[in-house]
């Protein structure tokens, strides 16, 4: 039995006449993030535990920001071609652990629906998605709300033959 580990983060700056997506879903803000994408922070850093775990580089080479293809892009579509390529290795998900760093807005009343937008691209159970939220306590970037980060570990396992 083969299993590995992944860890992904990632940050973004806020900016206004932005939508602002976390976890695949569309949360009501003032300003949203900015990217090449649609700026999913936590996507992005659950994308990067994936191809991690089995060393694959990162978001950036098998995504990159200077392709046209991926500009406005929905995150949930990298997700979806990163678990693809850990499912062609002959590797299934065990599960996810993440943690949101942002100082607003608060998320909690969100978690549950991007548990399942999650669980939803990856075919898998909600239970297996776990997020968190934290703030920095107004230190630093994110405290002065200048930006976002978050952070995943993934869990995978070898299927048997
Ligand atoms: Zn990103």
């Amino acid at each position: 039995m083969s299993y590995r580990i992944g860890t992904g983060i990632d940050f973004h700056r806020f900016a206004e006449g932005r939508d602002l997506w976390l976890g695949g879903v569309k949360i009501p803000h003032s300003k949203g993030a900015e990217g090449h994408s649609d700026a999913d922070v936590l996507l992005h850093a659950i994308c990067d535990a994936l191809l991690g775990a089995l060393s694959l580089g990162d978001i950036g080479i098998h995504f990159p920001n200077t392709d046209p293809a991926y500009k406005n892009i929905d995150s949930k579509l990298l997700l979806k071609k990163s678990y693809e390529l850990v499912r062609e290795k002959g590797y299934a998900l065990v599960n996810i652990d993440s943690t949101l760093c942002l100082e607003s807005p608060k998320v909690a009343p969100h978690i549950q629906s991007m548990q399942t937008a999650i669980a939803g691209v990856m075919g898998i159970s909600v239970n297996d998605v776990s997020i968190k939220a934290t703030t920095t306590e107004k230190m630093g970037f994110a405290g002065r709300e200048e930006g976002l980060m978050a952070m995943a570990t993934v869990l995978i396992k070898k299927e048997e033959a």
